[in-house]
């Protein structure tokens, strides 16, 4: 699985960081980051969770 945040797309809700809080997190920049490229299975259900959740459609998940 490979995340992303559309950078353009994300109005820094936190909605992500609060379903997933150990792959997004809200930076410096008030705009989610995905803090690790190294997506346990386990965690792979909230990741496409928070992505579906996300109200501007700024997640890119590629389910490899
Ligand atoms: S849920 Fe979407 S809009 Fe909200 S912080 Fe995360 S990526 Fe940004």
């Amino acid at each position: 699985m490979k995340v992303e945040i559309i950078k353009e797309n994300c109005i820094g809700c936190g909605q992500c960081e609060a379903t997933c809080s150990e792959v997004f997190k809200i930076g410096d920049d008030g705009i989610a980051t995905v803090v690790t490229e190294n997506i346990k299975k386990e965690l792979e259900e909230d990741v496409n969770d928070a992505a579906d959740a996300c109200p501007t459609s700024a997640i890119n998940v590629e389910n490899a």
